[in-house]
């Protein structure tokens, strides 16, 4: 265990506090004394490893492959980061009407195509999915059971005050298991030490978010309706985030008694079987619902047979989370699409739903807007240009913007198709105290909340369409990417104010 000094970044606007009677708040760090933040230090590390709030740890080989081996505690901020109550039950509300929203969308298949056909022609992951896709929309396959588990990110722009949609997660929404045990862990922290510190952990709200995941599993098992069937997890071949994962899968077999297999794409096709009626059998077992924790990305699929997997499943009875048409519509095409005068109408009927969600749009707009594009040349740092991907790390900002833009623009090719641009949202960055490998940095930063949905429906009945617990994710203000797994940010909580 060590501490380290901060970081630079010590504006002196940010000394403010010193000498106030008022409790100290969660984002006021500075006052806080050396010696109690290495004792928490000390019990947060503790508890992380005694919980399973674990990660595989990269300096050892095989941490990504074999579970027990090579584990390190998941990088955590020390304190939960104040956030206001309002706009938490601003991003609870609006769950459900996203839940709602994808499963609309993802009914109209012209839509997704026509929205995504350009993409397509340039981008050729995306032109697979689209494959995919239509290829279901000529078998006229009808999803009755329809499994959403998503998480909304956003983040509270400092200028504005509004909270403001980052993306909209439709496939692999990390976390629901290890943020979780984050809220738990600071709840614990407070207990102890929130009285020096004048912060209550019941200020922490609940997180109930891998509860509330393993319930829906079971829920849409149960619906199937095959009592010998499984829950078949699609992982990449090495997951260092694999004990998120387990949680999930533990609790589904612990409270509800369902079992579940992992495999990969490559296990998929090579065991998987679709018999006459559309069943899908995996290594001779059925499978009732498929969760994806891997194929979102390019890289998921190294040869053909990754594909033929994809689609093996797709055309199966089996319950998909996410169907291909889930997985399109939480694109970032799709998101640009959404937020275009009078389309969130066409698939939302309530006045009042349709003005919370778009409440929260930034600004989205494709390449094709050559008013935006100067806009964006001239302002870069405005801007985040974001093409087709997920998982962290494949956003352009800055001056990169400028440069790609004017790239394209002078080619004069398609490639402005496999790239939408979005306002950049500004946060609020305070100083925090982030802990990655045992070690405690302070610094300036800025978070980002992610709130999951869970969404089951049966034909016309809507079984489960529900907030289902949050993430909160912390980096230092002077990053772009926020990724917790791709190295950029570190599992939080919330301290409502
Ligand atoms: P991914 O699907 O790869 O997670 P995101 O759209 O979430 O893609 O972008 C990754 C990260 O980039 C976010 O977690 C956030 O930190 C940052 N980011 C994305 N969009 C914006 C934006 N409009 N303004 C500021 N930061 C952004
Ligand atoms: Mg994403
Ligand atoms: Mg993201």
């Amino acid at each position: 265990m060590a501490l380290q000094p901060s970081s630079g970044h010590e504006g002196s606007g940010m000394k403010t506090q010193e000498g106030q009677s008022n409790p100290v708040l969660a984002s006021d760090v500075h006052n806080i004394d050396q010696g109690l933040i290495e004792k928490m230090l000390y019990d947060a590390l503790v508890w992380s490893s005694l919980h399973g709030l674990v990660v595989g740890d990269r300096s050892s080989q095989r941490s990504g492959k074999m579970p027990g081996v090579g584990m390190v505690h998941a990088p955590f901020s020390l304190l939960p980061t104040s956030f206001p109550e309002s706009y938490w039950r601003q991003a609870c509300e609006i769950a459900p009407i996203f839940n709602e929203l994808v499963d609309r969308v993802s009914l109209d298949g012209k839509f997704l195509q026509d929205s995504l056909s350009r993409t397509g022609k340039v981008d050729a992951f995306t032109s697979r999915l689209l494959d995919i896709h239509s290829k279901m929309l000529q078998m006229g396959k009808n999803e009755d059971i329809r499994l959403g588990l998503h998480r909304s990110d956003y983040m509270l722009d400092q200028q504005t005050n509004l909270l403001l949609q980052i993306e909209l997660n439709t496939i692999s929404s990390s976390f629901p298991g290890l943020s979780c045990l984050v809220s738990e862990l600071h709840r614990s922290l407070l207990g102890h030490y929130g009285e020096s510190l004048g912060l209550d952990s019941k200020r922490i709200p609940q997180n109930t978010a891998v509860d509330q995941y393993a319930e829906v599993f079971a829920k849409a098992w149960a619906e199937y309706n095959n009592p010998r069937s499984l829950v078949m997890v699609i992982v990449q071949t090495e997951e260092r985030n694999m004990y998120d994962q387990h949680w999930l899968f533990h609790v589904l077999r612990e409270k509800h008694n369902v079992k579940s297999i992992r495999k990969t794409l490559a296990e998929v096709d090579a065991q998987g079987e679709l018999k006459p009626d559309g069943r899908l059998f995996v290594d001779g077992q059925e499978i009732s619902v498929v969760y994806f924790r891997a194929g979102y990305t390019p890289n998921d699929y190294p040869s053909e047979s990754e594909w033929r997997a994809r689609l093996l499943m797709e055309q199966s009875l089996a319950i998909k989370c996410p169907s291909i048409s889930y997985h399109l519509a939480g694109t970032k095409k799709i998101q640009q699409e959404l937020a275009k005068a009078g389309v969130l109408e066409r698939y939302l009927d309530s006045q009042e739903d349709i003005a919370e969600v778009r409440k929260c749009f930034a600004g989205l707009w494709s390449l094709d807007d050559p008013v935006i594009i100067q806009k964006a040349i001239e302002n870069p740092k405005l801007f985040v240009m974001k093409p087709q991907r997920e998982g962290g790390g494949n956003n352009i900002y800055n001056e990169d913007v400028k440069v790609n833009l004017l790239r394209i623009q002078k080619e004069g090719t398609e490639e402005d198709a496999a790239y939408i641009l979005m306002q950049r949202i500004f946060p609020r960055a305070s100083p925090t105290f982030l802990v990655r490998d045992g070690i405690c940095h302070k610094d300036h930063a800025v978070s980002e909340l992610g709130v999951y949905g869970t969404y089951l429906r049966n034909k016309e009945k809507v079984i489960v369409n529900q907030q289902s617990g949050y993430l909160m994710r912390t980096k230092v203000s002077s990053s772009n990417e926020g990724g917790v797994a791709a190295g950029f940010a570190v599992l939080d909580s919330m301290y409502l104010t």
